[in-house]
């Protein structure tokens, strides 16, 4: 009705007052046909209890149902109806996956009020999902993808371990009759909703399998949710084999400025490719930058390390003349090689300090990085720091040799150390030489001073003196006079 942008007074049409009469109708059916039982177990002794908790969502509603499950000495089962909770799904359109994520997120706090209720262990919950892209994302690291879903798995994340999540088919799902909707007559008669699944009767190796196949993932979700994503990543993989596309690192000579280039020329290609409406425009955004930097590293690492890549990709051993053998060398899920440290549990640090990215010697590119490193250093960065400063994302390897090489070529830096040039003298005079050698025979003579001396104690005793100097302009040896100046006065 809201929807319909009725105000209080307004009339109803036809079909609205069918659908509320029929609402408040069942209503009154509910206090008479619904009873559900207060007791969750049976009179015997309790082996163990388990929480079970189904979500499901349509493009309607949400919601979420919990079964206790209890396993008793003598080999009986019992599950029992709980709790459900239902939302309707919000008025501006939210894809499916989304809104099975908000229904898992929503079984997952109505099954922490009732775990804390009844005071069942935590390993004692299982969540059971009928989306595959549900459990693919609660599988995966919650900062890899945007806000949205990183929020919200990051809070199954925070309450549950990624093991309790698993798959339940769409046909034996107990919450798909929340998303749907029933009558309280197809309620009533519900076997599903009031005992749930058949298989929680059996013992666990009969439940369905988990597997999460990739295939069945729906792509194109994915896809969007991917934080280095939106409809960039779609053509990526058509770029990654376009090897033409790609500029060559030796015609720059800055990092940044290579890597600006190179995502306009991928942004040029995509946009060639799009309809006019989805082509992107203004400045370079930080997701596309990053994308455009690592993979630089990656072919610039390919390029060096062949060899090495091939043997990780089948995971074999590396070569044993390998300069990543003492690395521990792994490839991420960019493609890129990564040392393995002894970091992992080092959560303080950022994930690419753990897990730094391998650069590799005398490569052009690791140079421009170097170089870009040694600059926001603003060349008085000794080589100590910067490569502690690179040392937060890269291992260079044999770093500091790498960038000593560098702040050797340096301009900036060889312009400053550069000693300042001294004068070429000039040949000395010829008078110097065409006289007679006898001492004294050609003289200069100058003048210095005046100088304060003291003669024997007391300020009256104070002198100035005044020097001058006679010098033999052959050998330059020289003997002097001064002239006392008493008090200021010329004696
Ligand atoms: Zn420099």
């Amino acid at each position: 009705m809201w929807t319909a942008g009725l105000d209080w007074d307004d009339q109803l049409d036809e079909e609205l007052v069918e659908k509320s009469r029929e609402w408040f109708r069942e209503l009154d059916e509910l206090c008479c046909c619904i009873k559900i039982p207060r007791c969750l177990q049976l009179n015997e002794d309790i082996v163990l209890t388990s929480l079970h908790t189904f979500s499901d969502a349509s493009q309607e509603a949400y919601g979420s149902v919990i079964y206790a499950r209890h396993e008793y000495k003598s080999g009986m089962i019992s599950t029992r109806f709980i709790a459900a909770k239902s939302r309707v799904a919000p008025l501006t359109s939210v894809s499916i996956p989304r809104l099975e994520l908000m229904a898992a997120v929503l079984g997952l706090r109505l099954a922490l009020s009732v775990k804390h209720a009844l005071e069942v262990p935590d390993d004692n919950m299982t969540f059971w999902s009928d989306s595959m892209n549900v459990l693919y994302w609660i599988r995966g690291k919650s900062r890899e993808y945007k806000p949205f879903v990183a929020n919200r798995i990051g809070e199954v994340h925070t309450s549950s371990h990624p093991q309790q999540w698993r798959h339940v088919p769409t046909k034996v799902n107990p919450a798909d009759l929340v998303s749907r909707g029933r009558t309280v007559e197809q309620l009533q008669s519900d076997v599903i909703w009031w005992n749930g699944p058949e298989f929680l009767q059996d013992e666990e190796p009969q439940w369905p399998d988990t597997n999460i196949q990739i295939e069945n993932v729906r792509d194109t979700e994915l896809k969007c949710q991917k934080k280095t994503s939106d409809k960039y990543t779609t053509l990526k993989s058509i770029h990654n084999n376009d090897l033409d596309w790609r500029l060559d690192p030796v015609r720059y000579s800055s990092v940044v400025r290579l890597v600006r280039v190179q995502a306009y020329v991928h942004r040029f290609i995509d946009n060639c490719r799009l309809k006019q409406k989805q082509r992107r425009q203004g400045s370079l955004s930080t997701v596309e930058y990053a994308d455009v930097e690592l993979d630089i590293i990656k072919n610039a690492q390919r390029e060096a390390f062949s060899d090495e890549y091939n043997a990780l990709m089948k995971s074999k051993d590396l070569p044993k003349t390998s300069k990543l053998l003492g690395l521990q060398p792994r490839i991420d899920e960019n493609g890129l090689i990564r040392c393995d440290g002894r970091l992992e549990n080092a959560e303080f640090l950022s994930f690419d300090a753990r897990y730094p990215i391998i650069l590799p010697r005398k490569n052009w590119v690791t140079k421009l990085i170097v170089k870009r490193y040694h600059e926001l250093g603003k060349h008085v960065s000794g080589t100590n720091q910067t490569f502690s400063a690179l040392s937060s994302r890269f291992w260079i390897i044999s770093g500091r040799e790498e960038i000593r090489e560098y702040e050797h070529e340096c301009y900036t830096c060889r312009k400053k150390k550069a000693k300042v040039a001294e004068q070429v003298m000039a040949p000395l005079p010829e008078i110097r030489f065409k006289t007679p050698l006898h001492a004294f025979a050609r003289t200069a003579v100058d003048f210095g001073g005046p100088f304060i001396t003291v003669q024997g104690r007391g300020k009256r005793r104070q002198k100035k003196i005044l020097m001058s100097i006679y010098m033999f302009s052959v050998t330059r040896s020289a003997f002097g006079s001064s002239i006392w100046i008493r008090y200021g006065l010329i004696s």
